[in-house]
């Protein structure tokens, strides 16, 4: 989802610019399809650790799989540089959301998907969420804050819907397509 502003554990080490990373940059028709749910174990894994694997290439604090191509319902968090307590790797596989608070709150999110300006979004506050772990285990989790916003901007993606969909103003969104295209055409980007 957002990228990143600093995340003091990866200062150190080099990382690739996105444009040269697998990140499927928008507008691209595949960040508007919706993922399947993913059916065993077995493949959760293989498409995590792929996504794991991009986390150590570019600076990140979400990803979904279908932003790599994979239309599977997975996605990967790391929120540390937004909340300095919550510094784990957060994986969900198949999460689904059971409830949105009725409070919300605009915020301006990133996204690797979309490079070029913050967009602000309004999502509920906090919410309720199911999901199976890196080892298959079903897990129940409530979540506020810019943690519950990273999993809704995540499970957007998964549902084929990107920031721009969140963009109200058809002269915004387009002048915002323009700037992504420019930025495709700049960075060799044909896709
Ligand atoms: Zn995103």
């Amino acid at each position: 989802m957002f990228s990143v502003i600093i995340n003091k554990n990866l200062v150190a080490e080099v990382k690739l610019d996105i444009s040269e990373s697998p990140v499927i940059i928008a507008p691209d028709p595949r960040l508007n399809q919706v993922s399947e749910p993913i059916k065993t174990i077995e493949e959760g894994k293989a498409i995590i650790d792929k996504m794991l694997g991009v986390a150590k290439q570019i600076q990140l604090a979400g990803l979904a799989a279908v932003q790599i191509g994979i239309h599977k319902r997975a996605l990967i968090l790391d929120i540390s540089s937004y909340v300095p307590e919550n510094q784990a790797m957060h994986i969900l596989i198949n999460p689904e959301i059971t409830y949105f608070s009725e409070d919300k709150w605009v915020a301006d999110e990133g996204c690797l998907s979309v490079p070029i300006d913050r967009i602000s979004v309004e999502r509920p506050e906090s919410i309720k969420l199911t999901y199976l772990d890196y080892d298959g285990k079903k897990v129940e989790i409530s979540a506020s804050g810019w943690f519950a916003r990273g999993i809704q901007h995540e499970m957007d993606h998964l549902n084929g819907v990107t920031l721009l969909d969140h963009v109200k103003s058809r002269l915004k969104k387009d002048m915002y397509i323009r700037k992504l295209k420019k930025y495709k055409r700049i960075n060799n980007i044909t896709s």
